[in-house]
């Protein structure tokens, strides 16, 4: 059987999505749905037609990924860049990303994944760990009902997750919380994030200040939002913020 994946975006060139120069791919599907979602495209695990009647998302075969990927290694190399898996949730198509780990171990290019962190541990251990240099795990909302509400699904399995992955991956694993303005950046929800890393050894996490440019991509697809903030973070709460973590610190 010929193995695809559902993807709306392969990125080349990137700078944001790790060490180097990178390509990140944007696998389609999430098992969360944040109300602030910066890729909304990502979220529906089906293909979707936006108000100007084109397709979002499309299929890719293994070996078509393979091969528009590995046109850039030279890049990589040179820059100490490579692959990253983002989303959507990655971690929702394994059995495909499996394959393309392995592939891109066999041929010497790093691999880092960006996920959600829910997913199904052991087959997320046996497939995809054993591949990967460098994890981003996000950590969004440390209350369950807080999460239950905001992303429509409990943080349990996350939480979970983020502490065993700690104990066991061999390879870097940076938290990311995502400062959304009076959702995720509240003082409760920072504070318990930084005891929770606190609790755990953590002294490295990368803190992703609110962006509103989501909103257009949202209208686009026809979908209305349930959070309404248009501006970018001031840098007083961006300080705020960033002060209140490197308490944990
Ligand atoms: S986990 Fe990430 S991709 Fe999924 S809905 Fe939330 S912000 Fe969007």
């Amino acid at each position: 059987m010929t193995q695809q994946a559902l993807v709306f975006d392969i990125k080349r060139g990137s700078s944001e999505d790790g060490p180097g120069i990178r390509t990140t791919v944007f696998f389609k599907g999430c098992p969360l749905a944040c109300v602030w979602c910066q890729n909304p495209e990502g979220i529906s695990r089906e293909q979707e037609i936006d108000l100007n009647g084109n397709e979002v998302g499309f299929w890719i075969t293994l070996k078509e990924l393979l091969y528009r990927v590995r046109q850039d290694k030279p890049f990589y190399d040179s820059s100490g860049g490579g692959i990253t898996l983002s989303g959507g949730e990655p971690t929702l198509q394994l059995a495909f990303i499996h394959h393309f780990l392995k592939a891109l171990k066999a041929d010497g290019i790093h691999t880092a994944i960006e996920t959600c962190g829910r997913f199904k541990y052991e087959r997320f251990k046996e497939e995809a760990l054993p591949y990967l240099d460098l994890i981003y795990y996000d950590l969004k909302l440390f209350d369950d009902f807080q999460s239950r509400r905001y992303t429509e699904s409990s943080n349990k399995t996350v939480l979970e997750n983020f502490s065993r992955l700690i104990t066991e991956a061999k390879v870097p694993v940076i938290p990311r919380i995502p400062l959304i303005p009076g959702i995720t950046d509240t003082e409760q929800n920072l504070s318990s994030i930084a005891d929770f890393l606190r609790t755990h050894g953590i002294d490295d996490c990368s803190l992703m200040p609110y962006n509103p440019l989501w909103q257009d991509k949202l209208k686009q697809l026809g979908k209305t939002a349930a959070y309404h903030h248009n501006h970018f973070l001031s840098p007083e709460e961006e300080k705020s913020s960033i002060k209140h973590f490197q308490k944990a610190q």
